[in-house]
Order: C-alpha cells, then sequence, then structure tokens
C-alpha cells in the first residue's frame, strides 16, 4: 500500500495529482460570511478564532472570554447545543445572529457565528413548505418522480439557478439524473461525471455532515488565528460545523462551471452514498439561511428513505417478474420427459428468466440453443470452472458478455445466458482526470468544461443483482429437479430388486415347505376315507372329502406360488426355436385340445423354451377356459409379437389392469373350471424375465380377448 489513502498535512498544496489526500476537515479557515471562535471548554477563554472574528465584534478576541463577547446569558445554552449530536447542528438567535456550538476536539469548544437569513422571520412559511416537500415526495410513484421532485423542491426553497440529482454508480462516477434550472441555463441532465470530480475524504464527509454549503465562491476563505490550535497542537477539525472553508481544487472547479454559490444534499441509501441533490447559484453569493438549510437537509434524509423503499419495491417488482418467468420455465420442464428438452422448450420464457438474448444449455453433451447466441458457445461453456453463479458483462474475455449456471461443472453441464455487446455514447461533463493527465488541453478542473462523448464499447447491459439472483434461484431449482428424478428412480428401483427379491425368497420357502404337511393332510383325508369308510357317516365322509378338495386346491395355489418365485430365481436357458415349435410343446400339455389357426410359425424365437411354453399354456388355456363350446383360437405371430385370440367371454374393461395381479380371479373360483388367478402373472413374469412384455391387446365381453407378448424389448 502507498500513501494512496493517507491525508495530507494540513496547509499542504493541494493540487490535481493530491487532492483525493486533501485533509478537508482542517482546512484552517472558514467561509468569510461568518466568523469562529475556538475556546478552552473549562476557562471559556478564546484561544482561536477566525482573523475576521475581531471586526466582527469590533474588538480583539484572542484571550477574551466567550461570555464577554456572546454575553453571559447564552453560555450554558450554548454549552447545552455543544452537548447535541452533530451534525444537525441547531443554532441560537443571538442578538440577530445565528451561533452554533460544537466541539472539536476534547476541551475545544468551537462557536460559528452567521448572519440571520432575510427569510427566516417567516418560520410558519417554511413550516408549511416543509409540510408541503414532504407530502410531494411520500406520494411520489417511483424513484424518477421522486428525485425530480427532490429536485424542483430544493430549487424553490433555496432559489438556486440550478438544482440537479447526482446518481453515483457502480465505479463512483456521477450521472445527472434530474434538473431544474433557470430558463436560458444549457441543461446538464444525462452528462456524466469523473468518479474524481467528489474526492473519497468528500464522499465520507457527507455521510456524516449531509450538507454542504458554499456561500460565496468568489470571496477567499478567512484563515484561523493561529492556524494549530493551541490546546491540542493540532488544525481544527471543522467538519462539524457550518462555515468550514472549501477546498481551493473545489472553488477552483466551482468557478470553471461558473459557479458563483453552491450546495449539496446527501442522498444515501443503506449506510452508502446513493447521490447528491446539488445545487449551483450562477448571478452572485446565494446566502441560503439555517431555517432553509435545514429544511433541505430534511428532504435529502426523507428523500433517501424515500429513495430505499422505492428502490427495494422496484427490486422486488422486478424480483417478481423474474419469478414468474422462472416459474413457467419450471413448469415446462416438469412437464417434459428432460430438463434438456424442457428448457429448450421453454425458449422465451428461459430468456425473460434474466432478461436475456440468447441461452445454451448442454447437459451430457447434447447442447441446446435458444435466441441469439455467440459463435463459439461450446468453447464457453468448456471454459467455465467453478461452481458457482457466474457473471459478466465484460467482452474483453473469454466469456463475453455471460451468466452462467453451472449444474455439473465436471460433466460440462451449464445453462449460460448471454447478452450481446452493447455499444452506446456516454457525454462527460469533461474528460476524466486519468485523460486530462494525457492529453492537457483538456486539463481539467483546470481546463474548459467541454462536453466529451465517449463511445462505450466492450460490454453487455451489465446483470442486475436480481438477474443474477434469478439465476441462481433456477439453478437450484434444477438442482432439486435433477437430484430428485435420479434419486427417486434410483431408490424406487433399489426397493422394487429388494422388494421382488425378498418376495421371491418368501414364496418360495413358503410354497416349498408347506408342500409337505399339505400333502401330509391330502394323504390322511384319503386314507382316513377309505380305511375307514364303513365307520364313517355321510356327514363325516363329506367333510373329509371337502378337506381333501381344499388341500389339493392349496397344493395348486402353492405350485403357482412357486412357480412364480422361480421365474424370478432361476436363471434361463436361452436357446433358438420358432412359434410353431413352442406351440407343438404347449399343445401337449394342454388338457383338452382346442382347434386353433396359426400364422406366422416359422417366426424365430429366442429364450428359454420351458418357460416360453409355460407362458404359451396359461394363455392357451385361458383362451380355453373362458370360451364357448366351440372355442375359435388363433395364434398370431408378427415381427416379434405373439397374440393368442379367442371368441371367449371377454373382460370388462375395468378388469384389464386387475387380472394380471397374482391370485386376481374375475370369477367364482370352480367357474369355467377353476383356477388359481396366477397364470397371467406368471406369463407376464416370464416375458419380462425375458425384457419383452406381455399385455391384454384388445378384450370385448361377449366377444372375444387377445393377449400379446414379447421376448425382447422394443
Ligand atoms: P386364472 O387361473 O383364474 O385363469 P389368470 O391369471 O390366468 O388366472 O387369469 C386371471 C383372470 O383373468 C381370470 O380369472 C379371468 O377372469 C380373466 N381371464 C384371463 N384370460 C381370459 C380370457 N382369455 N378371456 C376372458 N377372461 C380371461
Amino acid at each position: 500500500m502507498t500513501d494512496q489513502h493517507v491525508l495530507l498535512e494540513p496547509g499542504t498544496p493541494v493540487n490535481l495529482e493530491n487532492c483525493h489526500r486533501e485533509p478537508i476537515r482542517t482546512p484552517g479557515g472558514i467561509q468569510s460570511h461568518g466568523a469562529l471562535l475556538a475556546a478552552d471548554e473549562h476557562t471559556l477563554e478564546v484561544v482561536q478564532a477566525s482573523s475576521n472574528a475581531a471586526q466582527h465584534f469590533g474588538r480583539p478576541v484572542l484571550g477574551a472570554l466567550l461570555a464577554d463577547l456572546l454575553g453571559a446569558d447564552v453560555i450554558e445554552p450554548l454549552r447545552a447545543r455543544a452537548e447535541e449530536a452533530t451534525p444537525n447542528l441547531r443554532p441560537l438567535r443571538v442578538r440577530g445572529l445565528d451561533v452554533y456550538a460544537y466541539r472539536a476536539a476534547d476541551n475545544v469548544l468551537v462557536v460559528e457565528i452567521e448572519p440571520v437569513g432575510p427569510g427566516a422571520a417567516s418560520l410558519t412559511r417554511y413550516q408549511e413548505d416543509v409540510a408541503r416537500a414532504l407530502t410531494l415526495l411520500q406520494h411520489a410513484p417511483a424513484v424518477d418522480e421522486l428525485l425530480w421532485s427532490a429536485a424542483r423542491i430544493v430549487r424553490d426553497l433555496t432559489g438556486s439557478d440550478r438544482v440537479w440529482v447526482y446518481r453515483f454508480e457502480a465505479d463512483d462516477h456521477g450521472v445527472i439524473v434530474a434538473e431544474e434550472k433557470r430558463e436560458g441555463l444549457d441543461a446538464f441532465l444525462h452528462l456524466h461525471y469523473p468518479a474524481g470530480d467528489i474526492p473519497p475524504q468528500a464522499r465520507a464527509l457527507f455521510l456524516q455532515n449531509r450538507l454542504r454549503f458554499i456561500h460565496d465562491v468568489q470571496t477567499p476563505a478567512t484563515p484561523l488565528e493561529p492556524l494549530v490550535n493551541p490546546l491540542t497542537g493540532e488544525w481544527l477539525d471543522l467538519s462539524g460545523g457550518v462555515l468550514r472553508a472549501v477546498s481551493p481544487i473545489h472553488i477552483r472547479y466551482l468557478k470553471n462551471m461558473g459557479a458563483t454559490a453552491s450546495m449539496s444534499i446527501a442522498l444515501s441509501v443503506g449506510g452508502r452514498l446513493w447521490g447528491l441533490i446539488s445545487g449551483h447559484h450562477y448571478s452572485g453569493p446565494l446566502f441560503v439561511p439555517h431555517e432553509v438549510r435545514a429544511t433541505c437537509e430534511l428532504i435529502g434524509i426523507v428523500c433517501s428513505m424515500q429513495l430505499d423503499a422505492l428502490e427495494q419495491l422496484e427490486v422486488s417488482r422486478r424480483q417478481t417478474a423474474l419469478g414468474t418467468h422462472r416459474s413457467a420455465v419450471l413448469d415446462r420442464v416438469a412437464a417434459s420427459s428432460s430438463i434438456l428438452d424442457g428448457l429448450e422448450q421453454a425458449g422465451e420464457e428461459l430468456l425473460a428468466v434474466c432478461d436475456a438474448e440468447g441461452a445454451a444449455i448442454r447437459i451430457d453433451g447434447d447442447l441446446r440453443l435458444v435466441g441469439e447466441t455467440p459463435e463459439d458457445v461450446a468453447g464457453i461453456l468448456d471454459g467455465l470452472e467453478g461452481a458457482d453463479v457466474f457473471a459478466t458483462d465484460s467482452f474483453e474475455g473469454p466469456m463475453p458478455g455471460v451468466l452462467a449456471a453451472p449444474l455439473a461443472v465436471a460433466r460440462g453441464n451449464h445453462v449460460v445466458w448471454f447478452r450481446s455487446e452493447y455499444v452506446h455514447e456516454i457525454e462527460w461533463a469533461h474528460a476524466p482526470k486519468s485523460l486530462a493527465v494525457k492529453d492537457p488541453d483538456r486539463l481539467n478542473p483546470d481546463g474548459s468544461f467541454r462536453t466529451w462523448a465517449e463511445s462505450v464499447e466492450g460490454r453487455s447491459r451489465p446483470w442486475t443483482t436480481a438477474e443474477i439472483e434469478s439465476v441462481a434461484e433456477l439453478r437450484s431449482a434444477l438442482g432439486t429437479f435433477l437430484i430428485t428424478r435420479a434419486e427417486q428412480l434410483a431408490a424406487l428401483n433399489a426397493e422394487l430388486a429388494r422388494s421382488n427379491e425378498e418376495l421371491d425368497a418368501f414364496a418360495y420357502v413358503a410354497a416349498h415347505d408347506l408342500k409337505e404337511p399339505l400333502r401330509g393332510i391330502s394323504n390322511f383325508t384319503t386314507f382316513l376315507v377309505e380305511d375307514y369308510e364303513d365307520a364313517l357317516d355321510a356327514e363325516a365322509r363329506e367333510r373329509l372329502a371337502t378337506i381333501h378338495r381344499l388341500s389339493q386346491r392349496m397344493a395348486s395355489l402353492l405350485d403357482s406360488l412357486l412357480e412364480y418365485s422361480r421365474i424370478g430365481r432361476a436363471d434361463l436357458d436361452v436357446t433358438d426355436f420358432t412359434v410353431g415349435d413352442v406351440l407343438e410343446d404347449a399343445l401337449d400339455l394342454l388338457a383338452t385340445k382346442p382347434a386353433i389357426t396359426v400364422s406366422g410359425a416359422d417366426m424365430p424365437l429366442r429364450g428359454d423354451r420351458i418357460r416360453v411354453r409355460q407362458a404359451l399354456v396359461n394363455l392357451l388355456g385361458n383362451a380355453v377356459k373362458y370360451s364357448p363350446d366351440e372355442p375359435r383360437i388363433s395364434v398370431t405371430a408378427r415381427d416379434g409379437v405373439v397374440c393368442v385370440s379367442d371368441n371367449g367371454i371377454g373382460i370388462a374393461p375395468e378388469h384389464h389392469d386387475s387380472i394380471f395381479h397374482v391370485f386376481r380371479r374375475l370369477h367364482a373360483r370352480d367357474a369355467y373350471g377353476g383356477g388359481t388367478g396366477a397364470g397371467l402373472t406368471i406369463a407376464r413374469r416370464i416375458a419380462e424375465r425375458h425384457g419383452g412384455r406381455l399385455w391384454l391387446e384388445r378384450s370385448v365381453p361377449g366377444e372375444g380377448s387377445s393377449f400379446c407378448f414379447t421376448l425382447e424389448g422394443d
């Protein structure tokens, strides 16, 4: 760090090069329309004074007592005023003068004396002015109107020839955004002023002492005597007062602009100097009395509060608008099969998320473009490194006008928005100091104030905080989408696999272990009937027969269950065969041989022939079971699809799904020859184990049904 920010010793001559280090709080003098006395707080003896004070009081002041100069009656009230927090000094009106008091350092009581303005008599008028002004400010619907109102009010109150509002931009240069002026003056509106025009220490002081009043640019400052305060050994800090002398550089600046008096009021938002309400007068000194200054200061404060509120309102309106576009994009993504498609289809809405002109989406190598995009989009995306949302309006680097939301940097997945270069002209009130140094002709403020147009290139419109936040929001919403979709699928698959395995294991164990005792029961009842036939009466025999029948039935249920679980567990023994081959196998197994018409018998199939046979047996068996006495069954094979159709009872639409549930039957147990309700479930599972599908192609009650299956995925 150099001495860039260290203030110069008081009294050091200042110039354009070092004015940013000028100790403006300790200028060693005051504006000449007033007088200053600095006294020992305890003894009240004057130890330092402005050189005009003696003339003002008509007697020497150094060494005199404050009470003798001002009157004994004002000492206590003055002390009380000095205890009040500065700034916003309130003067005591003493014998036609405004007298201010503040403590400039430990033990140093400073008294500043200023004339009372001509208008000060009419206090009620000011009160009315204040009320009217505040109402105007309060009702301004937007920032722009607020600032124009403020400029008008301050001009009305002060009578300045020109009042304007400066807004400081991110790089601290100022732009004039509102202006009220006397007729005949050139307009300053929209002119830009270099940041150096108001050096940093002056900006800092504005946050503390919100109003700067320069009564007369032409008359030189009045020095303090002695320059060094005897009590502190230092130059007096006048930053809390109203008379502080103006920097000679600033005086030159004002003179170059033709100003003869000036006043500036701070506008601050969130502890930052937002801008200034400034006034210039061109026709000689302009005395703005305390009451008017106090009113202007109040206007600055109210205006700042309104600015804060309106800016927040504007930001939140903007956020809401961007949020609406974001929701539209997310709806689109939710409704489409992939994030990539969804974002691309969102089109204009995607661009509106941050008011971009183009966008690019790349997910796993698949790149989609929306709107106007630069040439080498892929290259730009490849260059993105960080995982954070990234924004630049610069066209100098490799990322021209880019607002990027990385989704997964390692995989090169990004959503990126683009803005084109925004070439425009800025009109400067005068050349910035850096240029002035290079080009002495433009030397300023010594040089003339001719305006100077700069063509701004190499930048896009800047991305606002709301826009960057909007993109960040969209990204996190998409992130949740990505995660939830992937996670949901993974979790679902894992869950399914686990429950399938458990079910298979359970079904196998249950079916396997139950079969033995069941066979025992069945056999035992058979023995009972055979061996004790004579001893049993008709009712007992009937009961035993029921037990036998039920256990048989249970055995067949267990067989189905066992079969079902086996399909899930056993490996497939895959071979090649034709539909005709396996159909022949199946017909061998069917108890009743139906009449079947076959087409596509030589269509090749590849799979576990025994399992496929089983599936066919189940379908054919059903076709026979659920058909009239003369079933007409057809098997057609084409393009890898095998269908079994019948002219049977058909299935009502509401049962089209449930028939595939295990052990689900639509009829009484013994109707249509009975069944366990597992046949279709098993057949479907066989198809699926092969990677294929089995479905009900068509079924109309009373007309017939058609079931189809494939063995390979389609
Ligand atoms: P089930 O052993 O009862 O036949 P399935 O799982 O094979 O069990 O079939 C389930 C139910 O689907 C059957 O009870 C029956 O109601 C209906 N169904 C199956 N195939 C046909 C068909 N071809 N025609 C009419 N209904 C059928």
